[in-house]
């Protein structure tokens, strides 16, 4: 496997690449667990050559976000990345990618943005399509791998490579779940051993509901039983909780006749914040 913090390296090497039929690429953050594993499992079965990437994108973090603190586990992620075989690392500095920060082209999502975590942490998609359409830019992958984790994250690249016509499809991956049903995620790191425990609030909320869903006539009576089962749950503090449409996120007007509902969860243990979310069908 080879490493590359150098840019001009890294596209050279690219380069070289063009008689590969197929190049995956898998985006992350580093501080790897066995979701981002599943995901570069999958481009290597689905790809001769997978370039996974690891920087930790500062536009996509609000001011009083956890940035400075992003658990950072290099030397562990190159090992497991190149146990499952992938082909290239690229992990750059943030001057590699950004020079002295002051970009002449911004990104704004619109629609999509107002809701769920666009609406909780403003500006944090317009941060990650324009780290992911570098990433495009210099990888030029035929598909690239993202987790359903971060659902509205997937449904707004899928737009944007539609929008900006990147000639790429991007492929959607299962959450990957601890024994106990949380959702893998770097951030659990952070987690105290009680948090950790009121941590399951997230996918215990999110069953309770899809079993239940029949029940319920409108938003409101959701919200009314999530407020309920928090109550077990001191240390939770609810960002937000929603029932959507799948496909486009919309609202949805008659729950009965509700076909393609999703539900999504974020919430604070502390000041760590998790998210979660799943298919009603
Ligand atoms: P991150 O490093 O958090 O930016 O995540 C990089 C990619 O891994 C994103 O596409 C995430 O959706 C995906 N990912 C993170 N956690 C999980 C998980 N538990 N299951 C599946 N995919 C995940």
């Amino acid at each position: 496997m080879q490493v590359f913090r150098s840019l001009d390296e890294f596209k050279k090497a690219r380069k070289d690449l063009h008689s590969v039929s197929s190049i995956g690429l898998v985006p992350t953050m580093g501080a790897l667990h066995a979701g981002h594993a599943s995901l570069a499992e999958k481009a290597v079965a689905e790809n001769p050559y997978t370039i996974a990437t690891i920087f930790v994108n500062p536009t996509q973090f609000g001011p009083n976000e956890d940035l400075d603190k992003y658990p950072r586990t290099l030397e562990a992620d190159l090992k497991l990345l190149d146990d499952i075989g992938v082909s290239v690392v690229l992990a750059p500095n943030v001057a590699e990618i950004y020079g002295d920060g002051r970009s002449l082209v911004s990104f704004q999502i619109k629609e999509m943005d107002r809701k769920l975590c666009g609406a909780t942490r403003p500006g944090h998609f317009n941060g990650v399509v324009q780290i992911v359409s570098i990433l495009f830019n210099l990888a030029q992958p035929d598909k690239a791998y993202f987790g359903e984790k971060d659902f509205q994250q997937l449904m707004i690249i899928r737009r944007m490579i539609q929008e900006l016509h990147f000639p790429l499809e991007a492929v959607g991956c299962p959450i990957v779940r601890e024994e106990d049903g949380l959702a893998m995620s770097s951030r659990n790191l952070y987690l105290k051993p009680d948090e950790r425990k009121q941590a399951l609030f997230l996918n215990k909320a999110l069953q309770e509901i899809r079993k239940d869903f029949h029940q319920f006539r409108n938003k409101e009576e959701v919200l009314e039983r999530v407020h309920e089962r928090m109550k077990d749950y001191p240390l939770v503090k609810l960002d937000y909780f929603d029932v959507l449409e799948a496909h486009d996120l919309s609202e949805i007007e008659d729950f009965q006749q509700a076909k393609q509902a999703h539900l999504f969860v974020a919430a604070f243990l502390g000041k760590t914040r998790l998210i979660d979310n799943m298919s009603l069908s």
